[in-house]
């Protein structure tokens, strides 16, 4: 016990984290098939356009999903309006607020259900959806709960009124999160919802209705319809939408904007980004190692506001890129439903040969790669260990487009100038962070930094009361906090 260090046995990081297995061990039914909920009813929908739900960490179906087309749309759209001219817009916003507490409450009654569902359906280890997605969706119906008999305090001596039907599309990579973002705010000011979840995603909103018809939220209020590209379409473009809230990538948001420009509809745009973080030497390195590799490394890079560039003072690039190596080695790839995974599987066939493509193409810019984990992936499902890129500048490809995956790609700085020149060299603009152990640095790069949000000594840090958007490709409007109502109300005088 009281060998000098040199003289103790050394064990491989990968054999002193040989965990025993500790799989989640509630259990819960999935459903055999996903429809619609439209007026308040959990409905099959048709039998033709049904397509296969799969489980990206072992290639298993687990369930089929219905396709909505232009009539179903219309029908949700229609139940939506019903509601918004009648019980829906002529309650009171403490009433309202009642339903939206309920449903929070809910939500955290069936929390470690609703965990088991997102990670099945999404691929993350069931530690972040049990501690991360599942308590703050809750967290922001709570928020919005009270907004809902406040809303003439929004913007002072103005009154605020609902939009009208709200055409809502979201993505895969937080589908209960994103439901909770775009439908509390809506709620709350009064409007009535036609929510799309992704097609690879569709299980919580599912359970979701579920908890809309266990409460008794009026029908038709929020109706879920099920889907690809087509399906979110017929809802952007469907004439009785007032506004439409999109959260997904930079492509499909431009066509979304192209669809309905010269509409008299309003809209968000919630988009894809290429964040930075951008790392000093006086940083606090251990901390900046951490949120360095949970920016990027702990949800398999899909994450809209990762920290996929790494931008570090070059006097300490080549000690940190070790540092940030050793970490990761000790990470645990594999089985998400096991509490002993940091990293799970990529959402999708699709997503994995996107994120292998990059590599690829790194590969070809004469990026230095490395991938490293504590153990080997599973041999079936979708899996990428996380990637380092060295050796490559601000242009090449994997530097400057989003990838959507668990790769980071370093480059170095002499100056705070030339740090916040790179940081800024995107046409992206969601978020970035800034690691110094010297606060007026800290504050100087915070506002040199073109995003929408920037963290200091820290990263991915969400709260309901904050707003959270992007600047350029990365969209408009905000979600989260008092600047998430506005685009959901119109405020008179
Ligand atoms: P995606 O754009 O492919 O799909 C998003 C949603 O849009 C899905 O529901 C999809 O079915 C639907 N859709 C596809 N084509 C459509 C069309 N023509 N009209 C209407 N709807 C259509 O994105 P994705 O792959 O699901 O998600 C990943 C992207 O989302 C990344 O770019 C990521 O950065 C972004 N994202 C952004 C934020 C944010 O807050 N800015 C948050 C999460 C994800």
């Amino acid at each position: 016990m009281n060998d000098a260090p040199e003289q103790r046995p050394r064990l491989k990081i990968a054999d002193a984290l040989d965990l025993a297995p500790a799989p989640e061990r509630a259990q819960v039914t999935l459903p055999d098939h996903v429809g619609h909920y439209i007026g308040g009813s959990l409905v099959p929908g048709r039998d033709e356009d049904r397509f296969d739900n799969v489980d990206p960490a072992t290639e298993a179906v687990l369930n089929t999903v219905a396709t909505a087309n232009e009539a179903e749309v219309g029908r949700a759209v229609k139940a939506a309006r019903k509601a918004a001219d009648g019980v829906w817009g002529q309650m009171s916003g403490a009433d309202r607020g009642k339903y939206l507490y309920r449903i929070a409450r809910r939500i955290q009654e069936k929390g470690r259900e609703l965990a088991i569902l997102e990670t099945r359906d999404n691929g993350k280890p069931i530690r972040e959806t049990r501690d991360f997605d599942v308590p703050t969706a809750a967290a922001h119906f709570f928020y919005y709960a009270g907004w809902a008999d406040k809303l003439d305090y929004v913007m002072p001596g103005r009154r605020g009124r609902p939009v009208g039907v709200c055409g809502q599309v979201i993505p895969w990579n937080f589908p209960l999160l994103m439901a909770a973002w775009k439908l509390a705010p809506a709620l709350a000011a009064g409007n009535t919802c036609v929510l799309k979840p992704a097609e690879s995603t569709p299980l919580t909103a599912w359970a979701l209705a579920e908890i809309l018809q266990e409460v008794e939220l009026p029908p038709g209020v929020v109706n879920i319809v099920n889907g690809a590209g087509a399906t979110g379409a017929a809802i952007v473009g469907h004439e009785d939408v007032d506004k439409v809230a999109f959260t997904g990538s930079t492509p499909v948001g431009r066509i979304i904007m192209r669809q309905i420009a010269g509409s008299k509809k309003r809209a968000t745009m919630e988009l894809g980004g290429k964040g930075a973080h951008v790392v000093f030497a006086d940083a606090p390195l251990d901390q900046a190692v951490e949120g360095v590799i949970n920016g990027i490394f702990f949800n398999q890079g899909h994450v809209c506001c990762a920290g996929s560039r790494l931008i570090v003072e070059e006097s300490i690039a080549d000690a940190f890129v070790e540092r940030l190596k050793l970490r990761i080695a000790s990470l645990r790839i594999g089985d998400p439903m096991d509490k002993n995974t940091d990293i799970g599987a990529i959402n999708s066939k699709e997503q994995l040969g996107t994120v292998n493509s990059y590599i690829e193409i790194a590969r070809q810019e004469g990026a230095t790669l490395w991938q490293g984990c504590a153990n080997e992936p599973p041999e079936k499902g979708y899996w990428v260990k996380p990637t380092l890129l060295t050796g490559v500048s601000q242009t090449n490809r994997v530097v400057r487009e989003e990838i959507f995956g668990p790769v980071l790609a370093v480059v170095t700085f002499r100056t705070p100038e030339e740090a916040v020149k790179k940081a800024n060299d995107s046409e992206f603009g969601l978020s970035a962070g800034v690691w110094s152990g010297n606060e007026a640095r800290l504050f100087e790069i915070a506002h040199a930094l073109n995003a929408g949000v920037v963290w200091a000594n820290g990263y991915n840090l969400f709260d309901p009361a904050s707003p959270f958007g992007g600047i350029r490709h990365s969209g408009f409007g905000r979600e989260g906090g008092i600047h998430g109502l506005y685009p959901y109300l119109r405020l008179e005088a």
